[in-house]
């Protein structure tokens, strides 16, 4: 929901993360020749020229959907925070420690006997308030309740930066309550959303009978549950709007909020949600909010009654009894996405510690794994990135000087991040206890909730990190004009510590531009300097990044991923331009060092073929079918195959370095490549 611009799809907990091999990780020092396919031609198949070889030795484990280098990477951390977890478990914690909740929250995560005796019991106290419920003012209340520790019915609420005034956090109210997801899912017509509509009523009978209901009422339970779902779903705007910033902004005054919807108690909502005395906000989507707060006056009160509980049942799934997480997931891991069999219960364990207790671990991972030189050459890297793209800005030749001059600015004024934050949270009001699993994701819910809400009303703390130390990603966060990149992110194959210049500048400096760049797309040119959601450009520049852009859109639109699926231009512009200047500017860099200037061979590719190469083994992998038609529906990246073989055709550089000629069926005429920065 907030606008922030991440470099990689975010890891799923049932989708993505596994399988052992630690040791499969490359050096540290350079590119592995075993990861290409020779025989392969590069103007015809690059992903496959450069990353055939890793891609036959590294066949989908089943327990993924998807799995491709960052994968493995992601994996290695998890084995990583395991041994951190497993060092805990040799000495005593006291009660509040960091240590202590950790281990105490793993051992219950592992406690498969305890897990499988208590059954549905630690959701029954949730669910016996939901049986309660007679009147709206009923359910106002206990949804405000479930909202802080559940998955949001009906719609979200939380407080982030203001958009029009940067510096201030302001209450924002945005569309959601989907089970699926996405609202595709209930309004498409297509053989796959057809099946998944099954399968999502399949699943919500099972786990109503699993929660206690009999089987009669389960099906009436699941019944309703996908009608207010596919109402909301109905009223929401589509992913392709919701990516246009002006579209989901929209400043009301309390008075204006109480006119968008007729006899709703916006007091009281606010007040079961623990807020008062609001009197402006932004309701991101106006429409589909009215829609939900009618369906919330309108629907038999039964009927919200099944669609509350089952907000709460969906979201303990993982955290219950072994019936609960399989049915979970048979429909998310294995019908939505392709995967075969569920993760060890270890690394389910691992990952739930990871979100819950994030900065906890993250002070421990930072400490053994994340070296200072690390830090020290990352810093180095992204200025000479932010002097690449300056640089490159200052080269265009279809902006007018008055536009460059504030895209300079606010390229110069970019809050920069690495490894980790110079002050951590203070978590110690979080209690982690022996009751159950549950219990504590439920206390580790309604901290972060109360957290979030603590900052209403108050200036933005912009030295904030949002996202984990260890996390294998990275971020532009337009709001704040700033882009981070934690430790997890500084390894190979994205940063090679003790690696060349070529390699780095392929991999991690494409990373540092394309967030640099997201400031920049179609979505962050309208972000100023501050993070104030300003024009700065003039109207002709405007017009001229559109019709650029739109070459992009285009391109994507027609290309098929599978069978007669084509990629979404439009959902994926933000990325693909992102990815396409991040190529840009980190070759602009690398040919103003050394190495790149001398463009000498190592292991019988030059510097400038080693960048390209270094770049398209961050996405050498393998996917499902499966997961090939799902993340194409709800996925703001583009595939990994075509963020090579897509992006690489439009880089003019790329054809020089591997002498790439019209007869190449990869090959575009330059006219028609894009050209935007
Ligand atoms: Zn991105």
């Amino acid at each position: 929901m907030k606008k922030i611009y991440y470099f990689l799809p975010l890891a799923l907990f049932l989708a993505t993360a596994n399988i052992t091999d630690a040791s499969a990780q490359t050096n540290g020092k350079g590119l592995d020749m075993a990861n290409l396919d020779k025989k392969a031609n590069p103007g015809k198949d690059f992903f496959r020229f450069a990353t055939g070889g890793w891609a036959d030795a590294n066949p989908i484990p089943d327990e993924y959907s998807r799995y491709g280098s960052f994968d493995k990477l992601r994996e290695n951390n998890q084995i990583q925070i395991k041994e951190l977890i497993t060092e805990l478990g040799k000495t005593q914690h006291i009660q509040g420690s960091n240590g202590q909740k950790i281990g105490t929250l793993y051992t219950l995560g592992m406690d498969s006997v305890k897990l499988n005796k208590d059954g549905a019991a630690p959701i029954k106290s949730q669910l016996s308030k939901i049986a309660a419920i007679k009147t709206i003012d009923d359910v106002i209340r206990v949804s405000g309740e479930i909202n802080r520790y559940a998955s949001s019915p009906f719609f979200a609420l939380y407080v982030s930066a203001d958009d029009k005034n940067s510096s201030m956090n302001i209450l924002h109210l945005y569309q959601d309550g989907l089970g699926m997801g996405t609202r595709d899912y209930y309004v498409e017509q297509d053989a796959h959303s057809r099946e998944l509509r099954d399968g999502y009523m399949t699943l919500m009978t099972k786990q109503f009978i699993h929660a206690g209901y009999r089987e009669m009422d389960a099906r009436v339970a699941a019944t309703a549950v996908m009608k207010i779902e596919t109402a909301l779903a109905e009223s929401h705007y589509t992913k392709e709007k919701a990516r246009i910033p002006e579209e989901n902004y929209h400043k009301y005054t309390f008075e204006q909020l109480n006119s968008l919807t007729s006899n709703f108690n916006w007091t009281k909502f606010f007040a079961a949600n623990g807020v008062s005395g609001i009197k402006e906000l932004n309701v991101s989507q106006p429409e589909p909010i009215a829609a939900a707060v009618k369906l919330m006056q309108t629907s038999p009160i039964e009927d919200i009654k099944a669609y509350l509980a089952w907000k709460v049942i969906n979201s303990a799934s993982s955290y219950l009894s072994d019936d609960f997480v399989n049915t979970r997931f048979d429909f998310y891991g294995k019908q939505m996405s392709g995967s075969k069999v569920i993760q060890p219960r270890w690394k389910r364990a691992v990952s739930t510690i990871d979100g819950a207790l994030g900065e906890e671990v993250g002070q421990m991972y930072v400490k053994k794994y994340f070296p200072a030189k690390a830090k020290e050459r990352m810093v180095g890297l992204v200025k000479n990135l932010q002097v690449s793209l300056g640089e490159r800005i200052n080269g265009l030749e279809w902006m007018s000087k008055t536009t460059k001059a504030k895209a300079q600015d606010k390229l110069n004024n970019f809050i920069v991040k690495i490894g980790y934050p110079d002050k951590w949270r203070d978590t110690s009001g979080l209690k982690i206890e022996n009751d159950s699993y549950w219990a504590n994701i439920v206390r580790a819910s309604e901290f972060e909730y109360n957290y979030n809400f603590s900052k209403l009303g108050k200036p933005v703390d912009k030295s904030e990190w949002h996202m984990s130390p260890q996390t294998v990603n990275a971020y532009y966060n337009p709001t704040s004009n700033e882009i981070c990149f934690p430790a997890g992110i500084l390894q190979p194959p994205f940063f090679y510590m003790e690696g060349d210049d070529a390699i780095n500048y392929g991999a991690i400096g494409v990373v540092i531009g394309h967030e640099m760049t997201h400031g920049f797309d179609d979505q962050g040119r309208k972000f100023d300097k501050n993070g104030n959601m300003t024009d700065w450009w003039t109207a002709e520049d405007a017009a001229k990044f559109d019709k650029r852009a739109q070459v992009m859109v285009d391109f994507f639109d027609n290309i098929i991923v599978i069978d007669d699926l084509h990629a979404n231009g439009k959902y994926t512009l933000g990325e693909n331009i992102a990815d396409h200047g991040g190529l840009q500017v980190a070759f602009n860099a690398l040919m103003k060092t050394k190495e790149g200037k001398a463009n000498k061979e190592i292991d019988g590719f030059t510097a400038q073929q080693r960048f390209f190469l270094a770049y398209a083994n961050l996405w050498a992998g393998n996917v499902r079918d499966t997961e090939i038609v799902r993340l194409t529906k709800v996925d703001v990246h583009s595939l990994g195959k075509w963020r090579v073989n897509a992006a690489l055709p439009h880089i003019d550089s790329w054809y020089k370095a591997f002498n790439i000629t019209e007869k190449e069926p990869l090959f575009i005429n330059k006219e028609n490549r894009v050209s935007i920065w």
